[in-house]
């Protein structure tokens, strides 16, 4: 039992009558536990849907000063925009939000989702913002393979889809796999090596990732985001541009404290809305994460800590005549 309220949190609904303080609403488990000394009662009584306002928090309801990791943690909470009016039970330890055995023990076993992976060289490689987001996400076994998506609850089946002979996991991907080593040795790569730490950082990456326009009449909307590691800050960003490549917006946002998964799902809606605001009507998103791509046209995503943010998602989707989600690389 124990386990399970440690591995269960809301979802909080526009109509939520949770306590602000003592409920279990938040990526960090219930505020009260970060906090410290007695509270006034009406503070201690203090619910969500009164400190809830429509452009986000109304900071003035809470008493005294609120750390500034506690806000951070609140603000990366996503709220549904529309849908949802009643507060949902979801089971945080597993993509779906439903119950499993697995995770459960992995939580009663203490074990810690988010190893202890050291990857901050990555941040201070010289290389392409880009490139050093690709490297985080390797590094913290989160790009889609195959083997990833299986254990987010997203694909059932785990093998390759190019040589059918062994399971994909990421080293499958990008090393093992038969047809992989023929393109590392086209390239002159003979060996690969892979360690949690480079050897050297001596080679300055030049090659861009190209940008293709879209077709006529139609624009491009692109948005990654970034999380940093050592204090869990994410930030996500996001251009649009017409089918000539011109600039016509573009945004930015400090979430808070969040994942990658989540803060890639924030960019979407961000510039999705944008894009809706612009009165665009055919528009082609391109987004660097394919676990999204696959989440928005999974319909199992229904429960658990990300699909508030995907419904909005979906719901902001219906607003163009034409739309086209890809996943670029
Ligand atoms: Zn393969």
């Amino acid at each position: 039992m124990e386990t399970f309220s440690k591995g269960s949190r809301w979802m909080v609904g526009r109509e939520s009558n949770l306590k602000v303080w003592h409920s279990n609403w938040t990526s960090k488990g219930p505020l009260r536990n970060m906090i410290q000394g007695p509270l006034t009662w009406e503070a201690n009584q203090l619910e969500i849907r009164e400190f809830l306002v429509d452009t986000g928090w109304d900071w003035s309801k809470i008493p005294f000063e609120l750390p500034l990791d506690i806000k951070q943690v609140i603000q990366a909470t996503p709220i549904s925009l529309t849908g949802r009016g009643k507060d949902v039970l979801a089971w945080s330890e597993s993509p779906q939000g439903k119950f499993d055995l697995k995770s459960a023990y992995k939580l009663a076993e203490g074990f810690d989702a988010e190893s202890k992976f050291e990857s901050k060289w990555i941040w201070k490689a010289d290389m392409l913002p880009r490139i050093k987001y690709f490297l985080w996400q390797c590094a913290h076994n989160s790009i889609g393979v195959k083997a990833c998506l299986a254990r987010r609850g997203v694909v059932e089946e785990v093998n390759c889809p190019i040589c059918q002979e062994e399971a994909e996991t990421l080293l499958h991907a990008l090393r093992d796999c038969s047809r992989v080593r023929l393109v590392w040795r086209k390239l002159g790569v003979k060996r690969i090596h892979c360690a949690a730490f480079p050897r050297a950082l001596t080679h300055k990456s030049i090659q861009r990732i190209r940008w293709e326009r879209p077709l006529g009449g139609w624009k491009k909307l692109n948005t990654n985001s970034s999380v940093i590691e050592s204090s869990g800050m994410a930030g996500c960003r996001g251009v649009v541009r017409d089918e000539e490549g011109i600039w016509i917006a573009s945004f930015t946002r400090r979430i808070g404290v969040t994942a990658s998964f989540e803060a890639e799902l924030w960019g979407l809606k961000d510039g999705l809305m944008l894009c809706s605001n612009l009165n665009i009507s055919s528009l082609v998103v391109e987004l660097d994460a394919k676990a999204i791509v696959d989440a928005l046209l999974n319909a199992d995503y229904v429960n658990n800590a990300i699909s508030l943010i995907l419904d909005d998602c979906r719901l902001l989707m219906t607003r163009f005549s034409r739309l086209q989600v890809n996943h670029c690389y």
